[in-house]
């Protein structure tokens, strides 16, 4: 655990021999280096006791309980990205519904629901686009009624992340047609598993299904699932979309990303001769080596201003926008570099976090354009750094 009077030198020591014990001997034991889940959960409630994972979470609600400041925790991540030992369970919840809960909950609400998302035993989906609004998130329809103490739901979200897998969404509603658009709308935390939802998975063009169109119909939420008050909605969602930007332009996940790609580079050739010699890809290794420490570097500073209490302005935005961007160059290296290869492999397992699969790359090239839409499009980034950063008018 971080304690103030300590270096980081220390502390780095630290978890590298955490880890030394807890991870690698898992890697070691499980067959061809892939730890399974249930030890992977085992890993990270030692991490989690320990203070390295969820530390701004209470120990009341299952994590650290003391929160370490910006460049404690970013020893954390490199030292857990070195080995590719886990930090999160699976999916949005542990990076955006438990912030916002924590930020946003009751007592009782952290209570019955942190504990289980921290575990990853409860699954949440996203339920804030719809058909006719997503960039113009404002202009959404789905409302809900409050009658006899409980809400009532009615209308339809789309592109709802592994709703078809999820226990609970969170859900952006109308609350109030009379009052001004941001004004009328609340967050809701909704139960997938009743009459009043159906959810349809949307298949893609790689053939898998991720997406949900969800319809409510009279679908029901108790009172205490309501998150903040009635016509918070917007901040609370504001809020929440700041996450998804940072889970999204997670720095960790770019590093080991740019690792894997020279390792690629390294083992394939162009033309009979090493691709690491080729002058272009060099080149292009070069552009995008400079990129990733950017964000990096720009994640720090975040991080940085949040616990001095700063607002860091537009910095998220141009990370996600940068982040995103860099991830297509990454990927269309390694299509360069793959080539045919590439063609003729099957979509692979997307779930390869550590990107060791080669026959991943090609949902790793079409996930990199879908992430530029996720959270905000880039041109939506693009206008709020303009207006709000640089103050250009709208
Ligand atoms: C991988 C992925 C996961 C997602 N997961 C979820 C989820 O779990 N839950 C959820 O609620 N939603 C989810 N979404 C939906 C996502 O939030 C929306 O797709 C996104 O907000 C864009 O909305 P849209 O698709 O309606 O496009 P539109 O808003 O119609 O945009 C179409 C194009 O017009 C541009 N555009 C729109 N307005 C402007 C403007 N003012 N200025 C300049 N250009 C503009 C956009 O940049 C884009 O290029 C997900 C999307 C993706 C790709």
């Amino acid at each position: 655990m971080w304690q103030d009077n300590r270096t980081l030198e220390d502390f780095r020591a630290e978890v590298d021999a955490f880890l030394d014990r807890e991870w690698k001997p898992l890697v070691q034991g499980a067959s061809g280096g892939h730890v399974g889940e249930p030890e992977k959960k085992a890993f990270r409630r030692k991490a989690i006791d320990a203070g390295y994972l969820f530390d701004f979470i209470s120990r009341d609600y299952g994590g650290g309980g003391a929160e370490m400041p910006a460049q404690a925790a970013a020893v954390v991540r490199d030292a857990f990205a070195a080995v590719g030992a886990p930090l999160m369970p699976a999916g949005i919840a542990p990076w955006i519904v438990v912030p916002v809960l924590n930020d946003f909950g009751t007592e009782a609400q952290k209570r019955k629901y942190l504990p289980a998302t921290i575990e990853g035993d409860m699954i949440w989906s996203q339920g804030f686009s719809e058909p006719g609004a997503g960039s113009d998130l404002v202009s959404l329809r789905t409302g809900a009624e409050f009658r006899d103490g409980k809400w009532i739901v009615n209308g339809q979200k789309v592109w709802s992340t592994f709703a078809h897998l999820a226990h609970r969404m969170i859900l952006l509603a109308r609350t109030d047609p009379q009052a001004k658009a941001h004004a009328g709308l609340s967050f809701f935390l909704i139960d997938l598993h009743q009459p009043g939802v159906t959810v349809r998975p949307l298949t893609q063009m790689n053939g898998r299904q991720e997406f949900c169109e969800v319809f409510f119909e009279n679908a029901v939420v108790e009172a205490d699932d309501l998150l903040g008050k009635p016509g918070q909605g917007w901040e609370i969602a504001g809020a929440t979309l700041g996450y998804e930007r940072r889970f999204i332009a997670n720095p960790m996940r770019t590093s080991m990303m740019f690792g894997r790609v020279l390792d690629i580079v390294r083992e394939s050739s162009i033309d009979g001769q090493p691709a690491i010699k080729d002058p272009r890809i060099r080149d292009r290794l070069a552009q995008v080596k400079g990129k990733v420490e950017a964000i990096t570097r720009s994640a720090l500073r975040e991080a940085e201003f949040s616990a001095a209490g700063k607002d860091a302005g537009t910095f998220v935005h141009m990370r996600k926008l940068l982040q995103t961007t860099v991830e297509q160059e990454m990927t269309l290296i390694v299509r360069d570099v793959l080539g045919n290869r590439l063609l003729t492999m099957p979509p692979g397992d997307e779930d390869d976090t550590r990107w060791t699969n080669e026959e991943c790359w090609n949902n790793f090239f079409m996930r990199s354009l879908a992430i530029a839409i996720a959270g905000g499009t880039s041109n939506i980034q693009r206008n709020i750094i303009a207006n709000r950063g640089y103050g250009l008018p709208r």
